[in-house]
Formats: structure tokens, sequence, C-alpha cells
């Protein structure tokens, strides 16, 4: 099992984070969660106060951040410039703005080709499980094993509600569609479902049962 790269694409709340963890511990593979990479570049915009309406300052300003990425599936983290963000990515502020800042193809550029990086460094310790929205399409083409996760709206929004203080399934679910729309209509590389991928609905299922899937998928295909 060399050079594995699990690639586990899909929306937010379908239950990648957990089930992309569980499958890396499994397997003894290193875990990248390409979302909270977004993310700290997001914080770092609001922080130096970047309009992010302006997608050209966006632009010029996404080579500045230095980003660094444990890829421990039992501690996973980032720190930008040195700071330990992993609070403040999740906040709503940053969760507000990220689909806006993810949009730019710069951004993106720069970060698909860190994650790509990352990979690389982990193939001769046996590998990698790569979540995010554009793996198995974009970052991670030739990944012998593509899953792409799914979940009702009403499962997805109680699950990240339960992960939250002081917000509703309502809001959740406002919210989440908001960043779906955002996220699949933009131009550069979209949340899309590879075409070599299995989809997987998690709405009935636990997160023991997702990981017991993954792994027969990767059992079948590895
Ligand atoms: O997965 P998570 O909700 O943390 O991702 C935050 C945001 O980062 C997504 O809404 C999306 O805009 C962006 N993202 C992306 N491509 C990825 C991972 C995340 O555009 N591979």
């Amino acid at each position: 099992m060399s050079g594995l790269v699990v690639a586990m694409d899909g929306p937010s709340g379908s239950g990648k984070s957990s089930a992309s963890r569980g499958v890396a511990r499994a397997l003894g593979l290193r875990y990248l969660d390409t979302g909270a990479m977004y993310r700290a570049i997001t914080w770092w915009m609001l922080q130096q106060e970047v309009d992010l309406a302006d997608q050209r300052a966006i632009a010029e300003r996404s080579g500045e951040p230095s980003l660094v990425m444990s890829t421990d599936p039992d501690a996973p983290g980032v720190t930008v410039d040195g700071v330990d963000v992993n609070g403040p990515i999740r906040g709503p502020e940053v969760t507000g703005a990220v689909s806006a800042v993810s949009a730019v193809p710069e951004v993106r550029r720069r970060l698909v080709s860190l994650q790509q990086e990352i990979i690389a460094e982990s193939l001769p310790g046996g590998g990698i499980v790569v979540e995010g929205r554009d793996i198995g399409t974009v970052v991670a083409p030739d990944a012998p094993v593509k899953v792409y996760l799914t979940a009702s709206a009403d499962a997805r929004a109680q699950r990240r509600t339960a992960e939250l203080t002081g917000t509703t399934v309502e809001t959740q679910k406002a919210e989440m569609a908001r960043r779906d729309t955002l996220d699949s209509t933009r131009k550069a590389d979209p949340l899309a479902m590879a075409a070599d991928a299995i989809e997987l609905d998690t709405t009935p299922l636990t997160l023991d049962d997702v990981i017991a899937e993954v792994l027969r998928f990767v059992k079948e295909r590895a």
C-alpha cells in the first residue's frame, strides 16, 4: 500500500472531515484538510483588511502569507506566518468570506500547488487522505480512490449545528446553501464529482459505517 492517495470530496456537512481522518488513521496515512488552507488564507486577508469584493486585490496579495500544514490525522492544523489559526478559521467571519477568496484563480493556483507538494512528500511514507472540493478533479486527478460524499440538506445542517455554538439548524441550512451555490458555480475548479469517483450518501450512515465503506472501496481499487 505504498504511495496511496485517497481523494475525498463533497459539500460541507457531508461528513468528509471525520471520515477522512478515520480512514487515514485506519490505514496509517497522512491527512490533509484543504478547506483549512482556503480558510487560513481568508483569515489572513481579513486581518490585512484586503477588500474581499475586489478579486484583483485578493490575487495580488495571495502569495504573501506563509501556510504550514500539520498532516497528522490525530492533530491536524494550520499556521499562517507562524500563528496558530485553528480556532479563528472556524468562526462565522471566515466561514462567511471563504467562498469569495477561494473563487480567485490565483489563490487556487497557489494552494493547489502547495497541496500537490504535500501529497508528493507523503508518498514515500505510505500516502495521504485529502479532503476538499476539487481533489479528485484537479488536485489529484490520478488518485486511485476517489469518494464523493453527499448528505441531505437537513442532515448536513444538523451535523454542522451540533459542532458549533450559538446557531440554529435553519441558519446553518441557509449558510450552507449559499456556500454550495458559490462553490459549485464559480469558474475556477468548482465543486464537482469526478467521473471515476464513487458517490456515498451519508445521510442514513453512522461515521463508522462511512469509514468502513471507504475502506472497502480502498481495498477494491488500491
Ligand atoms: O471544507 P470547508 O468547509 O472547510 O471549506 C471551506 C471553503 O473552502 C469551501 O466552502 C470552499 O469555498 C473552499 N474550498 C475549496 N476547495 C477545496 C476545499 C475548500 O474551494 N479543495
